[in-house]
């Protein structure tokens, strides 16, 4: 059989782009890949990275609070909104471009166009041209998903929230995950009023459960007005907003509404269901540990498998799946331990497991402690941080690390290569503090809280 390539790559985010770039660049392999939007998915595009720019800019006000408070004469003023959106934007054009840059040099071939699958060799682009490719990989990732409620056309998803023509005085943010959570928290720094409703019972599911109080707590704190139980019956359009009739009864008025309520991958219309590729409840596509699906030539990465949706994964799935199949190195991507930072104010690093879950597991310590770091102390602020270490009686290997904080997801980046490595209780406490920090607290807690 005459193939054009050697990998035919759909989608151009994190997970494609990486697997595109080893298997050509590094693996020599003939590589094209399909993008139907913007070269860079949705971290650049619509995801970490527009967020973490708001996020910075957020910060602003309580940094400027701080620093008078420290002894600057400085004042606030107010945020121009259309000024950080053009730059945001000038920011993602440059990052989108570098991206393409960056595949063109390693050889790959780019179609920007919508791509589907005729078989499973076959891929048809958005002008109806089809290229054969011995491998297909699909790395489509996914997209929100808004329930079907009377009005869910009024509402705003993450895909929006960059791009708003101004900001709103009062939000709405429905959702309870760190999505919903952290763009609560941007908004409430940007000066919104803003109310987050989640049907649950507490915001930041899957988290340990002392830290996602912690977290609530904190944002309450900040004036974000946090309904959990509560979720939205129907939107409607007023003279002067959007209204909310929710499930507590009640009607409030807003200028926006965001939903953030979920994440569905990209599989429909693919044509992948005619060639026997297997999918699961929430329409993932079913892969085993090397990323290959049902369909020997057609393998899967990044969030289209739901696995574990962060950027961080499908990148080393996608570099997993080269090294496999163009490298002759087999390589599995190992998907325990993987620490993940909630961009809220105060941040949450997380790695490993939360205490409930542990506990179901095995006999654990629970190492726990709450305190008021210096320099917001100084500052006369209440806030306080959390260190939380969960450790198995057995082993005495630290099974979860917990962190609230400023910069808790540059601290969990380094807790995690310590509890990776298998690191035990006594390991952390044999390290000398840095002092004075807040991380401190990590390699000084003697006395477990619980132990259960
Ligand atoms: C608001 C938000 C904030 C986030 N923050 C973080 C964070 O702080 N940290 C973190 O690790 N992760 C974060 N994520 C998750 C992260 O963005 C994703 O896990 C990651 O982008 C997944 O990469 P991917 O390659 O699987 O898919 P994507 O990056 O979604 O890329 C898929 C690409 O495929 C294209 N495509 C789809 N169908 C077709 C088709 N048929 N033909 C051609 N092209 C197609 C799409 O246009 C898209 O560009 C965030 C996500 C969101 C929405």
């Amino acid at each position: 059989m005459v193939f054009d390539y050697d990998l035919f790559v759909i989608g151009g985010g994190s997970g494609g782009v990486r697997a595109a770039r080893i298997a050509s660049g590094e693996h020599g392999a003939k590589v094209g890949l399909a993008e139907e939007s913007r070269m860079g998915g949705t971290c650049v595009i619509r995801g970490c990275v527009p967020k973490k720019l708001m996020v910075f800019a957020s910060g602003f006000p309580e940094a400027m609070a701080d620093a008078r408070a420290y002894g600057w004469d400085v004042t606030v003023g107010g945020f121009d909104w259309p000024r950080f959106r053009t730059t945001l934007e000038a920011d993602l054009d440059r990052l989108e471009a570098a991206y393409r840059t960056t595949l063109t040099n390693a050889g790959v071939t780019i179609h920007d166009a919508r791509a589907t699958l005729v078989d499973a060799h076959t891929v048809r682009l958005a002008d109806g041209t089809t290229v054969r490719a011995r491998h297909v990989l699909v790395a489509t990732g996914g997209r929100p998903f808004v329930p079907q409620i009377p009005g869910a056309e009024l509402a705003v998803t993450s895909n929006e929230m960059f791009h708003l023509p101004q900001l709103p005085k009062r939000a709405l943010v429905v959702g309870g995950g760190y999505i919903a959570s952290e763009f609560a928290c941007i908004l409430n720094g940007l000066g919104v009023e803003v109310c987050q409703y989640y049907r649950g019972a507490q915001i930041l599911r899957g988290f340990d459960d002392e830290a996602r109080g912690h977290v609530a707590t904190a944002m309450a704190a900040s004036g974000i007005t946090i309904q959990c139980g509560t979720d939205v019956l129907r939107l409607e359009k007023t003279d002067t907003g959007i209204a909310a009739v929710a499930t507590d009864g009640s009607s409030r008025e807003f200028d926006l509404v965001m939903y953030a309520t979920g994440r569905h991958p990209n599989t429909e219309g693919l044509g992948l269901e005619a060639l026997g590729v297997a999918f699961g409840r929430q329409g993932q596509i079913v892969v085993d540990r090397f990323s290959q699906t049902a369909v020997p030539s057609i393998f899967a990465v990044g969030d289209v498998t739901g696995r574990v949706n962060l950027t961080p994964v499908a990148i080393r799935e996608g570099h997993a799946f080269a090294d496999t199949v163009f490298g002759g190195k087999p390589t599995v991507f190992d998907h325990d331990l993987i620490a993940s930072a909630v961009f809220t104010r105060p941040e949450l690093g997380s790695v490993g497991l939360g205490e409930e879950a542990a506990r179901e597991r095995e006999p654990v310590e629970v190492y726990s402690t709450a305190f008021r770091p210096m320099k917001t102390a100084f500052a006369g602020r209440p806030d306080r941080v959390m260190m939380k270490l969960i450790v198995s009686q057995e082993t005495r290997k630290v099974l979860g690390c917990h962190i609230v904080a400023p910069e808790a997801g540059e601290m969990i980046q380094l807790a995690a290569i310590a509890i990776g490595m298998g690191a035990t209780k006594e390991d952390f406490d044999r390290t000398c503090a840095v002092h004075p920090t807040m991380a401190e607290e990590l390699v000084t807690m003697r006395k477990p809280v619980r132990i259960a």
